[in-house]
């Protein structure tokens, strides 16, 4: 009988995306394909089961895919994180260091209220820096991130090793 395909079955990788020497790995295979995706939610969903979660956080852009639906079949609201000048209200924004330079995320200053259960969603943890910019905004609105939830882990660039030294609940479906 035939293996039945996991998550990181459906996942592509792409060589020299977006320049050379890089191995991307692309997920767009993976939520178009309606048994992956709907695996790949389930999954990021499985551990939070019976956990209060108020609102889901998604970071630019593949978080915002996932995250919808899993505020979807949360029942809860959805907050994305964005690149800088994207979010037209009032923002707080947060620095970051990428590998050439420095980036910048935003939130809606209103969009969580102070005490608010959060789950933290992106495709993706490579340094985690992306990860502990989102974190920082969604601490300093006063949400209590009740975990982060990632398809893959590229574990040679210490990402999870860098979220779960800030204390957090980290959780990915394949490395
Ligand atoms: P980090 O900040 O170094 O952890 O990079 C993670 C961010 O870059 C996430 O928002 C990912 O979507 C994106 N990213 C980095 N490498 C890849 C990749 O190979 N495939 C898809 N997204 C990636």
């Amino acid at each position: 009988m035939a293996q039945s395909k996991s998550v990181k079955d459906y996942i592509r990788t792409i060589v020299d995306f977006p320049h050379e020497g890089i191995m991307f790995r692309d997920v767009t295979t993976l939520f178009a394909d309606p048994r992956g995706f709907r695996m790949a939610i389930d999954q990021m969903l499985h551990p939070y089961a019976g956990v209060q979660i108020d609102k889901v956080v998604g970071l630019e852009a593949r978080g915002f895919i996932l995250g919808g639906a899993i505020a979807h079949q949360l029942s809860v609201g959805f907050v994305p994180i964005r690149k800088k000048g994207k979010l037209p209200g009032t923002v707080i924004s947060q620095d970051y260091h990428l590998e050439y330079g420095e980036a910048v995320v935003e939130v809606h200053d209103d969009a969580i209220e102070a005490g608010e259960k959060i789950l933290l969603i992106d495709d993706l943890l490579a340094t985690g820096g992306t990860a502990e910019a989102g974190i920082g905004l969604i601490e300093r609105l006063g949400g209590e991130i009740v975990g982060c939830a990632f398809i893959i882990d590229l574990p040679d660039l210490g990402g999870r090793k860098r979220i779960e030294a800030l204390g957090m609940d980290v959780h990915v479906l394949c490395d």
